[in-house]
């Protein structure tokens, strides 16, 4: 069953200009901007410009043009964020067990620092 988007949500606002965002690239399918609470020294969010709840969402309805930008728009961040130390993570929190706490779709590029051993 679709999941319902809810427009509101913060995410959806920065997509409509509501609220402020440290933009990093903006492409047609994409936006990327600074986590407002980073957790490396380069933490960027990816989001794709459509209303996509969380992965299973987006990979459930998007289109192949959208997933395509999506992803190279991370790949295009993360190709940035990385070009001093070349490593990267990338991550995206899929629902209530995963913590997701904001239901518009978004990829995280953690970078910076040598990065520990993914805990979950
Ligand atoms: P998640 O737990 O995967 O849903 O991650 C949500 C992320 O959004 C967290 O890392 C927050 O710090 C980040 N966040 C929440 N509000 C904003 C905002 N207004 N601008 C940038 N990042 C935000």
């Amino acid at each position: 069953m679709a999941k319902t988007y809810d427009p509101n949500n913060v995410f959806a606002r920065i997509l409509r200009g509501e609220i402020p965002c440290k933009k990093v690239l903006e492409t047609e399918h994409a936006l990327a901007f600074h986590d407002i609470n980073p957790q490396a020294p380069t933490h960027i969010l990816v989001i794709p410009k459509g209303a996509y709840v969380d992965i299973d969402d987006f990979s459930a309805r998007a289109t192949e043009t959208e997933i395509a930008g999506l992803f190279r728009a991370v790949g295009e961040v993360a190709r940035g964020a990385g070009a001093a130390e070349p490593g990267y993570r990338i991550l995206s929190n899929c629902g209530e067990d995963a913590n997701q706490e904001v239901p518009h779709l978004h990829i995280h590029v953690f970078a910076g620092r040598r990065l520990g051993p993914m805990i979950v």
